[in-house]
């Protein structure tokens, strides 16, 4: 059977908002049962943009990181709601029962993704529902995904055997599986938001011009684990690198110059090492 997915590029997310705000259009003032009560006008943030940022200026990258509900296989939510108030649907999507979940508020805290909001007003937890109620009537995706502009989303209705053939075949991944909650929401360049990078440039003292070319070693242990060639403005980086790995030391070689060596210590964030003078 066809279930639903969401597939996120955290390279095209560029933090508009459009999704934000369409989810707030359809849900806040809209009761839509038995799926979902209307979102308060303030506080919720159902699809929720997490932001990073990377290195030191001038080499500085921000990472955006829209988080709505997982829509797990393995929820922790549904686990800790009394009357069945949570459940799971055959399509995948998993639903807040608005009446059966008056008054739980400990389900807050039970998403480990921090999902789940509180409506004080009508004292229930409420969250992303895909939409449901309007890929019944058809649609082919919810809200966020029309809204987004540059195709960072994209809803899925696939069979679990073809959207695991596309996790493999696009590196797919779950954020923070080590949840292991199983979510339906599947992230293509993670590595941007949740790795580190070490960033530098090359120049030639003499000449006091970038050293287009050089080529620089990473090494971990003494062991060499990536290798790059400087760009014309000298410029190098080594991405995908966990935090609190290392330390590492950077090998930089061209033609005509000596060999330098420049130490990085453990990584607790990307790093700009600066200019490298040869
Ligand atoms: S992300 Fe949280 S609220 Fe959503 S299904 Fe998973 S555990 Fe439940
Ligand atoms: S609409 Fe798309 S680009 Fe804009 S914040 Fe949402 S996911 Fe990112």
């Amino acid at each position: 059977m066809k279930k639903w997915n969401l597939i996120i590029d955290v390279a095209k997310c560029h933090d508009c908002n459009n999704c934000f705000i369409s989810c707030k259009d359809e849900h806040i003032g809209n009761d839509w049962k038995p799926y979902s009560e209307a979102q308060p006008w303030h506080g919720h943030r159902w699809m929720n943009i997490m932001r990073r940022e990377h290195g030191q200026y001038p080499k500085v990258e921000v990472a955006y990181l829209p988080v709505p509900c997982m829509h797990c296989d393995n929820p922790e939510c549904m686990k800790a709601a009394k009357n069945g108030a949570i459940y799971k649907r055959e399509d995948g999507i998993v639903i807040i029962d608005p009446e059966k979940a008056k008054g739980q508020k400990d389900l807050v805290g039970a998403c480990p993704y921090g999902a789940i909001w509180w409506n004080d007003e009508k004292a229930v937890p409420q969250k992303c529902t895909f939409c449901v109620h309007l890929l019944e009537e058809g649609w082919k995706q919810p809200r966020c995904v029309q809204a987004c502009p540059t195709g960072a989303l994209e809803m899925v209705h696939a069979e679990d055997a073809e959207i695991q053939k596309r996790i493999k075949a696009e590196e797919l991944e779950a954020y923070l599986p080590e949840l292991k909650t199983k979510p339906r929401v599947y992230y293509k360049n993670l590595y941007r938001y949740t790795t580190c990078f070490v960033a530098g440039n090359v120049a030639l003292q003499d000449k006091d011009e970038c050293a287009d070319g050089a080529k620089v070693t990473l090494r971990s242990s003494g062991k060499a684990i990536d290798k790059t060639v400087t760009n014309n403005y000298g410029d190098f980086k080594f991405d995908r690198l966990d935090e609190n790995s290392g330390p590492y030391e950077l090998e930089v070689s061209y033609t005509g110059y000596k060999t330098k060596k420049v130490s990085v210590e453990e990584l607790k964030a990307s790093v700009n090492v600066g200019t490298i003078f040869l």
